[in-house]
């Protein structure tokens, strides 16, 4: 593949708009390829929904979006890349817990034995649901981590998985359970889609994070989510690449030449982009593309850990709060009516208990958000602390310092995330299978050499890199006639 010389001098082949995680992979996998590759960033600081940054005092790191991730060890482009090589994590015994009244919890530890053997009689049940998908959790991650229109290389993994997400993404979920711990504690990690619940796209996404987080754990980078990035932004300097800062791009016509535009955007923002120069049959499948609701973003620097009333609390590196599988059901589907729940569903965590160097000795930073309807313009900080405080009283007057955004303040940060959806559209069935379009290739648009790699795009939202990936991996097939995967290694020469 040979570098193009343009007129003034470039001699670009990849121009990138966007260095969050998906605009980095398809960065780091095109300038492997050998290719040159420009990076524009419209913040003053790389990683998008992966930066961290001191929200409240300094002194103290607080991860801006994504701070837990259960796709490091899973992520095919990420085990390519050899990210457990290039960055230190750590990986709580216990990924995620979930507080209920009364001082009870439950606790999904990372051993599914000592799970099992602490809910009660409905362990053997919960046990039951999830053993062939945490044996097979490397097989659960290839089928949903890929543009699902195409065939699951372990089609009996991708059954049970199905079948599973049936029976827990409809009225009959409780069938199998007695007691109300094992079903909370599905519902708390399903309900991370800010889905319907029930729902079968919602316990799909349950049960994958469930086979994580008892197979490898949720893994936590030491130093915040920014150390993932940093890691990328490292690799592609080292092969050639650059990341132009404070460089916002509002128009595809105002980019340098290149031979391909790979873009980590929004179809919204494409379709504002490209202007004119979009066909009108794609505008329209793109017009149909469905945002979700939001999340409200609070974070809090602490002067000693959250006193959860249950003491395993104390040790988990996740924590669901809002009650019962009914009460985290009935808060989420008034988000999803447009209304906004009293006792609201509170994703929570605790790097500081694993992580000393976010925040000054002896001291804490709590990473926390709860959904709100889509684009809601209000502060929920009161909201979050009350549901924190009702597991853990005295959680109050820990607090030193806080930083609270509504979901319109989430999206004027970022723009990918409209009206504050962090998952940028709605992962609903039909949007997991053609995501943003039905196609094979759905980050291959028909604009001649533009391709789309953000979230928006297949397998959808999170920190594993995958749509950049195939993004950059199909421009290259494409764009300049080759079909080897670029070798991404730590070990190549040049990182
Ligand atoms: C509050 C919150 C919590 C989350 N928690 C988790 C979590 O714990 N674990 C997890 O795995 N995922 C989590 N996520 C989701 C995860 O962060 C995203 O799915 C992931 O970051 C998507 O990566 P991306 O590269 O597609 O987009 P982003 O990370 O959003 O990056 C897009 C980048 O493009 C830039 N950009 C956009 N438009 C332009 C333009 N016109 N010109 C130049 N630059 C532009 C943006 O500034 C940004 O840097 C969370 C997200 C949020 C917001």
């Amino acid at each position: 593949m040979s570098t193009r010389a343009r007129p003034g001098g470039e001699e670009l082949d990849a121009v990138i708009v966007g260095a969050g995680p998906n605009g980095l992979a398809a960065a780091v996998t095109l300038a492997r390829a050998g290719l040159r590759v420009r990076v524009f960033e419209r913040a003053d600081q790389a990683g998008g929904g992966a930066a961290t940054r001191e929200l409240t005092i300094p002194g103290f790191l607080h991860d801006v979006c994504s701070a837990v991730h259960p796709m490091a060890f899973e992520s095919r482009f990420f085990r390519e890349f050899g990210l457990r090589d290039r960055v230190e994590f750590v990986t709580p015994e216990i990924s995620f817990g979930h507080p209920l009244d009364g001082g009870r919890a439950g606790i999904a530890y990372r051993d599914l034995a000592r799970t099992r053997d602490n809910l009660g009689s409905d362990g053997r049940a919960y046990e039951q649901l999830m053993r062939g998908l945490v044996a097979r959790a490397t097989e659960v991650a290839e089928f949903t981590g890929s543009a699902l229109l195409q065939v699951p290389q372990d089609p009996a993994t991708a059954v049970a998985f199905g079948l599973r997400a049936l029976e827990q993404g409809t009225p009959a979920w409780n069938a199998r359970f007695r007691q109300d711990v094992a079903p909370a504690l599905l519902t708390g990690v399903a309900a991370h889609t800010i889905l319907p619940e029930p729902s079968v796209a919602a316990a799909g996404a349950g049960l994958a994070l469930t086979a994580y987080a008892h197979a490898r754990g949720w893994p936590i980078p030491v130093g915040g989510s920014q150390a993932i990035i940093d890691a990328m932004v490292d690799d592609l300097r080292a092969h050639g690449g650059e990341v132009v800062l404070d460089h916002e791009v509002t128009s595809l016509a105002a980019l340098p030449a290149a031979r391909v535009t790979v873009l980590d955007v929004t179809p919204k923002a494409l379709m504002r982009m490209a202007g004119d120069a979009m066909p009108e049959k794609y505008r329209r499948a793109l017009r149909r593309f469905r945002y979700g609701d939001g999340v409200a973003k609070v974070d809090f620097a602490l002067s000693e850990p959250v006193p959860w009333s249950h003491p395993e609390l104390r040790h988990a590196g996740t924590v669901h709060v809002g009650g019962t599988r009914a009460e985290v059901a009935g808060a989420e589907n008034e988000v999803n009516r447009g209304r906004m729940p009293v006792r609201p569903y509170v994703l929570v965590s605790q790097p500081t208990l694993f992580d000393a160097t976010r925040a000054p000795a002896g001291m804490h930073t709590l990473w926390t958000y709860t959904h709100v309807p889509a684009g809601s313009p209000v502060d929920r900080k009161e909201a979050v602390i009350r549901q924190i405080e009702r597991f853990a009283p005295g959680f109050r007057d820990t607090i030193v310092a806080a930083s609270s955004r509504s979901a319109r303040e989430v999206e004027r940060h970022n723009p990918n995330y409209p009206g504050g959806d962090i998952a940028a559209g709605a992962p609903t069935f039909p949007q997991i299978l053609g995501r943003p379009v039905f196609s094979p290739d759905p980050w291959r648009t028909p604009m001649p050499g533009v391709y789309l790699a953000s979230a928006s795009t297949a397998p959808g939202p999170g920190v594993h890199g995958l749509p950049g990936w195939f993004a950059a991996l199909s421009a290259l097939r494409h764009d300049f006639g080759t079909r080897a995967l670029p070798d991404l290694s730590p070990r190549t020469r040049g990182s």
